[in-house]
This record gives structure tokens, C-alpha cells and sequence, in this order.
């Protein structure tokens, strides 16, 4: 089969791949969609149609764009020279990588290399519960997780899961997760002036409800992302914080998505100012050029396992076999590289305001707009079918809206498979290269579409 041969391809793709969180039924009535090429912003489909992609890839992860030569050039010449080897030995470009991103997290001097989100939090939840077996006696082995937050697929990080839809049937779970209240002050959950610290007061209750010694870490996503992009209120993270070191819980950041520049920083709890044990990141790490994830951890989190050489079981006993790529970190290193010199950082600032400005003004325009949130290149609008009662919108005429954009050329996302019912939240994470004419394109089509959905409603 030829790559040209488009019609071979469709029906390949129709008769063998299963698609990810699809409902092959749709495929009876209309071709899956193939993205051919990417360039920038922009990707074209099987048909030769041209969009802007404001979502990087679909799941916030090109943060660089589409068609980087130099990332590929990079991983084809490691590849030839050395493309893999596992266990305790290192290489090359995973011993480059880890020195230039460690030197952006001050406090987290360690990285472990694997290969996806959930693996990458995996790994965070294992160390947990290392040691609370060999500091605690097994007994601080708890793992605090935030309703609306996600954190992966596997059954232990589903365990972990703040969105029902998501984890539904695929229990039963992994014991001694237990989910905290989520911080969206939109939908309130507490009639108080100051909304961030009473969010983080309601963790500290459930820990003084289940007991403080038993348990052993915390772990949130710094701006959750398909639980509704929820964006923390003033005064959240410090208490956050202040709760961890109260009862020596350790803090553990969820940054697959916020990680690497979304956010307007390197790591989203960056903005915050706040010192986490582990951070975990993924999808930006090599923008989507190399399968890679990435767990740093705390000096502090690093001495515990090297401290009782005598003892066998006390290093981190865990291999990934496909943290031993090179293509991973050579990717990473350019990936880097671009972010700097491009200035993408900064860019990430300036665009994502005018993206938040442009959606609060849509919102200013269009009743089915409830709230606007979003901090640098990552923004929801969220939708209500009724402004006074925050009737969340049904998820048809969000996916109306989606489709209406996709008409324009301009895929957007919606928060999906989160709590039933509240899957109606815009999503915009277009590429950190984004230019003001990018953004204004995918404003101009939110803007159409919504007139579009409310007419027809
Ligand atoms: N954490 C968060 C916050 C995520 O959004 C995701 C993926 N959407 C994951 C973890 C899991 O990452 P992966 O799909 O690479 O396993």
C-alpha cells in the first residue's frame, strides 16, 4: 500500500485501527479522518483540507508545532549512532536532557525516564508507597487525588481519578486512593470571600478525617486540564503547601500537560511559587516527536533511596524498557532549544492573554458562555445552557460548536469524559508559536459557531 493510495489507507485504517476513546459505530456513516502532514500550526487531512490546530496535536502536546526539521534531523542522527539500551546504564542524550531540564526545577535535581503520563505518575505512586514501607512501617501509604483531576489510564492511575466517566467499569480500583473537593470557584462549593484557601481547608479536613500518618502524598494537576481547564483562585497553592509540610505529606505535581512552557513558564506550578517532591511530564516534553515522559523528584525524595545501601530492597526497584530510547531525550534537548531561542516562554504570555481577553470578550457577547479561565496558552471557555443557574450546556450542542469550528478549518477541543454532565467546557491550547493572527482566527471561529449553536438552539 502506497502512502498516496488515500482510499487504501482509509480502508485499512476502517477495517483494523481501533481508535482512542471512539465509538467505532460512526464509522459506518462517514470516513475516519487521517492527518497527512503537519506544517507550524497547521495540519491537512486526508482530503487535502487545511486546519489550525488549536489543540497541539488534539491532547495539548505539539507545543513547538508541526514539521521541526532539526528535531528530526537530531533523533535520526542518534538513532543511527545508538538507539537504545536498558537497564542501569545511561546515555548520551538522557544524561544531556537531565542536566538541561533539572536546571529549570530548582529543588528536583533527579529525572526518570519512561515513556507516558500515566506511567510517569505511576512510577510517583510506587515511590509513595516505597516509602511508606520502609519509613512508616506501610502505614502512610495513602494518595490524595482532586475530584475533576486526571491522571492517567492505567488501573492504578485511574484509581486516582477525579472524573467518573473516565474511570466507570474499570473497577475495582487500586485500594487507598481518596479523592479531595476540586478549587473551581465558578461552580462554588463554599459561599466564602476567600475561595482558594477554604478549597485547600477541605483537603486538609479529609487528611485530618482519614488520619494524617496515613497519608503519605498529594497529587494535583497545577491548572487542571480535562476536568474543565480549572485554574487555581488567589491563596490555593500556599495553603496547599503549608498543609504538606503541617503533616509531612509529600507533594506531587501532575504537570503532563502544564509542563514544558504551557502555562507561560517551564512547569505550571512555577507560577505559584511552591516547592513540590515529584513533578511528572509528558506530552510537551519532545512536543510529540518521541514517545517520553519524565518524573523528577526532590533531592529529599532521591537520598531515601540510596540511604540503606546494605538493605536490597531499598532502591527504587522499577524499569521502564522504553526509557531506554535515545530518540526520547535527543528530541527533548532540541525541543528545548527551540523554546529558548525562539523566546516561546514570553510568546506563551503575550498570546495567551490575548487568547483569555478575546474569550472574555466572547463571553461579554454570547449568553452561552458562563465562565472564561486560562492561564498562558491554555484556556476554557465553559458553556451553560442558562447563565443565572450555570446549567452546564448539554454535551450535543457542545460538540455542536466543536464541529461548527471544525467547518471554519479550526479544530478546537471540549473537555470530554469528565463528570457526566459537565463535559462542556472549550478547550484552547494551540502551539506556543502562535502568532496574534492564529489566535484571532480561532476567536473569530468560536465566535461564529456560537452564534450558530444558539440560533439553531
Ligand atoms: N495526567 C494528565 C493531567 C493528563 O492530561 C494525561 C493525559 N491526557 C495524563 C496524565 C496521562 O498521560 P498519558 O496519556 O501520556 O498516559
Amino acid at each position: 500500500m502506497h502512502d498516496n493510495d488515500l482510499s487504501a489507507i482509509i480502508e485499512a485504517d476502517r477495517a483494523h485501527v481501533w481508535h482512542h476513546m471512539f465509538q467505532h459505530q460512526l464509522l459506518e456513516s462517514r470516513d475516519p479522518r487521517i492527518i497527512v502532514e503537519g506544517k507550524g500550526m497547521r495540519v491537512w487531512d486526508q482530503n487535502g483540507r487545511e486546519f489550525l490546530d488549536a489543540v497541539s496535536g488534539g491532547v495539548w502536546t505539539v507545543n513547538v508545532g508541526y514539521g521541526r526539521e532539526r528535531i528530526a534531523n537530531a533523533v535520526r542522527d542518534q538513532l543511527i549512532k545508538m538507539n537504545y539500551f536498558a537497564g542501569s546504564a545511561g546515555s548520551i542524550p538522557a544524561a544531556k536532557f537531565a542536566e538541561v531540564l533539572t536546571a529549570k526545577t530548582p529543588g528536583l535535581s533527579r529525572m526518570y525516564y519512561c515513556n507516558s503520563g500515566s506511567e510517569a505518575n505511576e512510577k510517583a505512586f510506587k515511590m509513595v508507597r516505597q516509602i511508606s514501607a520502609q519509613r512508616y512501617g506501610g502505614k502512610k501509604s495513602k494518595i490524595l487525588y482532586r475530584d475533576r483531576d486526571y491522571h492517567g489510564t492505567t488501573i492504578a492511575t485511574l484509581s486516582a481519578c477525579g472524573q467518573q466517566q473516565r474511570a466507570a467499569h474499570y473497577g475495582p480500583f487500586v485500594p487507598d486512593f481518596v479523592e479531595v473537593p476540586h478549587c473551581l470557584e465558578y461552580r462554588k462549593q463554599w459561599d466564602v470571600e476567600n475561595y482558594g484557601e477554604r478549597a485547600a481547608e477541605a483537603i486538609e479536613e479529609v487528611i485530618l478525617r482519614e488520619g494524617p500518618d496515613t497519608v503519605g502524598a498529594i497529587c494535583l494537576e497545577p491548572v487542571t486540564a480535562g476536568g474543565g481547564v480549572i485554574t487555581p483562585p488567589k491563596g490555593y497553592w500556599e495553603k496547599i503547601q503549608e498543609i504538606c509540610r503541617k503533616y509531612d505529606i509529600l507533594l506531587h505535581i501532575d504537570e503532563v500537560v502544564c509542563g514544558m512552557g504551557r502555562t507561560g513558564e517551564w512547569f505550571g506550578y512555577q507560577n505559584y511559587g511552591i516547592e513540590p517532591d515529584f513533578v511528572t511530564t509528558a506530552k510537551g516534553v519532545a512536543s510529540g516527536y518521541a514517545a517520553i515522559a519524565v518524573m523528577l523528584a526532590s533531592d529529599r525524595v532521591f537520598d531515601m533511596f540510596k540511604d540503606k545501601p546494605e538493605d536490597p530492597l531499598n532502591h527504587f526497584r522499577d524499569i521502564s524498557t522504553f526509557g531506554g530510547c535515545t530518540g526520547g531525550p535527543a528530541a527533548a534537548l532540541e525541543n528545548v532549544a527551540i523554546i529558548e531561542e525562539e523566546g516561546l516562554l514570553d510568546n506563551t504570555k503575550v498570546m495567551g492573554k490575548r487568547l483569555l481577553d478575546g474569550l472574555a470578550a466572547l463571553e461579554d457577547k454570547h449568553e452561552l458562555i458562563g465562565n472564561t479561565r486560562g492561564l498562558g496558552l491554555f484556556c476554557g471557555a465553559e458553556l451553560v445552557a442558562d447563565r443565572e443557574t450555570k446549567e452546564p450546556l448539554s454535551e450535543k450542542l457542545v460538540q455542536a460548536v466543536v464541529a461548527e469550528c471544525d467547518k471554519q478549518g479550526v479544530i478546537i477541543g471540549a473537555t470530554m469524559r469528565s463528570l457526566p454532565g459537565f463535559n462542556n467546557t472549550l478547550c484552547f491550547s494551540p502551539a506556543l508559536i502562535s502568532k496574534a493572527d492564529d489566535i484571532d482566527e480561532i476567536l473569530t471561529a468560536v465566535d461564529n459557531a456560537l452564534t450558530t449553536v444558539a440560533a439553531a438552539m
